[in-house]
């Protein structure tokens, strides 16, 4: 429909997962006439039946077998990362470190501040006194 070109590309339109066994999960796609749905079967990322009339492999089992192993390795990385987040957070050496520093900078900054308060009048003093002179 939206392309003229014949390439077939499988649309799914269902995803599920046997609560049994989860190595086993069946797609069921929507043949690219846009009318009849076939079911597409894998076992452990490998497709293993389709219930379309072409000569199997068909290329649904080929493309719901990339469909999955994207999704598998999606999830894996998501699992990889949502991990790496949360050691990041604990271990995070740089965070602490930080928050150790900032009182101090704060301490530092004040004792500058109220040197300088102390100064301003001695100065002050000082030119009245040599003017005074
Ligand atoms: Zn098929």
């Amino acid at each position: 429909m939206k392309s003229p070109k014949q390439q077939k590309s499988v649309q799914i339109t269902t995803r599920f997962q046997f609560k049994a066994d989860s190595r086993k999960v069946c797609y069921t796609v929507r043949s690219s006439n846009g009318t009849d749905e076939y079911t597409t079967c894998l076992f452990a990322g490998k497709a293993c039946s389709c219930t379309c009339p072409s000569r199997k492999p068909c290329y649904h089992m080929a493309q719901v077998e990339a469909v999955e192993a994207n999704r598998t390795r999606e999830q894996a990385e998501s699992a990889k990362a949502s991990t790496f987040e949360s050691l990041k957070a604990t271990y995070d050496v740089r965070t602490t470190s930080e928050r150790v520093q900032n009182p101090s900078t704060i301490a530092t900054n004040m004792v500058i501040e109220s040197k300088r308060r102390q100064q301003a009048p001695l100065a002050g003093a000082s030119r009245g006194f040599s003017l005074m002179k």
